[in-house]
């Protein structure tokens, strides 16, 4: 039996999580652990989501709606495009492997930068076709005259990400436009924007500008981060009808469930916890950003709610001497990047916490 598993698999990494806090807790024998590991909201969901499912708890009974109707038409009205341009996965960690089904098939290329999130190389890998990394600069900016230059006859698609995780850096309107204008026509541009909503630089090339100019492109998008929701797992990509008629033709019919559906439609309406998250997350920055310039660290400036920043000595070092004193967050070695630590923000306190613990670390 074992010899019929599919041989791509074996050059999928078993995934190793992050520690939760819990299991911090115990192996420490901590109480107080705080986590800044996973880019999460530091203030929580949005209370109007979590009204939305206590109600929704009478009809556990029931499948979810496998049309996801509600959530769908309340995102094609917030973005003004039709409900056919939209897919929603169960994170946009499942859209990235419908995207991968969708469009690969064994021998295929696919290019994607190098840090950055590692689920296209999984998605890619899956079926069997091949993972071409582009680097970004040494400043972690993009220079997509390079992705240019890695495409060939064999690439399916190229993923993008938006700003990027775990560097944080972003996509310029201008070399945006000058690399899809560019672009050979076989070849589907994908950009994760699962940090957009921090975004507050005016020349970010904002994904869906470009698709309503005409451009083929997907913008995936997530209410993981700044909805606070990464436990429900939901996420979309927007995209032109054909291309995400395609890609919904992979779906399981009932692939987001009915908790996620009515909170993430409720956290769409929640006006007030979006600012405060920005709010909180504006300032965070800033706090981190002093608190690391006054350890003389340098950081690299950030469009999201993470930062990446170098200890110049080994980073895997001085991230087990903050787990042990109950701070997780993430070794810049799982991105190829072995002195530098990658911080999500957090509250006013946990950011001083992690400060605090930084500088008796290093
Ligand atoms: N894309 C990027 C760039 C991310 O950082 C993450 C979360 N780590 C995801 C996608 C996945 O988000 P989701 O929770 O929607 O699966």
């Amino acid at each position: 039996i074992l010899k019929n598993v599919r041989g791509t698999l074996e050059r999928i990494k078993p995934y190793s999580p992050g520690k939760p806090i819990a299991e911090v807790q115990r192996e420490y024998a901590l109480t107080d652990v705080i986590k800044l590991a996973s880019n999460e909201n530091p203030i929580g969901a949005s209370h109007k989501a979590q009204e939305a499912i206590r109600e929704a708890l009478s009809e556990l009974h029931l499948y979810p709606d496998g049309g996801q109707t509600l959530l769908k038409q309340a995102l094609a009205k917030r973005f003004s495009v039709s409900e056919d341009m939209i897919v929603i996965g169960n994170g946009s960690d499942e859209v990235i492997t419908f995207i991968c089904q969708t469009f690969l098939e064994p021998g295929d290329e696919v290019v994607v930068p190098t840090p950055s999130f590692s689920e296209y190389d999984f998605g890619t890998i899956l079926m069997g076709a091949n993972v071409v990394p582009v680097p970004l600069n040494s400043d972690f900016s993009y220079d997509l005259n390079s992705f240019l230059d890695a495409i060939t006859e064999k690439t399916k698609i190229v993923f993008l990400c938006s700003p990027n995780n775990p560097t944080g850096t972003y996509i310029r309107k201008q070399e945006f436009r000058q690399f899809i204008e560019n672009l050979p026509p076989h070849v589907l541009v994908i950009v994760d924007e699962a940090y957009n909503e921090y975004v507050e630089a005016s020349d970010y090339a904002q994904g869906l500008d470009f698709l309503k100019e005409g451009f083929n492109i997907v913008v995936m998008r997530t209410f993981s981060k700044l909805f606070g929701l990464a436990a429900l797992r939901v996420g979309y990509a927007i995209g032109p009808a054909d291309i995400i008629g395609y890609i919904s033709r992979t779906r399981e019919p009932f692939n987001v469930n009915h908790l996620a559906q009515v909170a993430a439609l409720a956290a769409l309406e929640d006006v007030e916890h979006m600012k405060e998250s920005l709010r909180v997350n504006r300032e965070g920055k800033q706090q981190i950003y002093e608190g690391l310039a006054a350890l003389n660290l340098s950081y690299i400036p950030t469009e999201t709610n993470f930062i990446l920043f170098d200890t110049k000595v080994d980073a895997k070092q001085v991230f087990q001497s903050l787990l042990k004193k109950g701070v997780i967050v993430r070794d810049g070695g799982i991105f190829g990047l072995p002195t530098y630590i990658r911080v999500s923000i957090g509250t006013a306190e946990q950011n001083e916490r992690f400060l605090r613990e930084l500088a008796e670390v290093l």
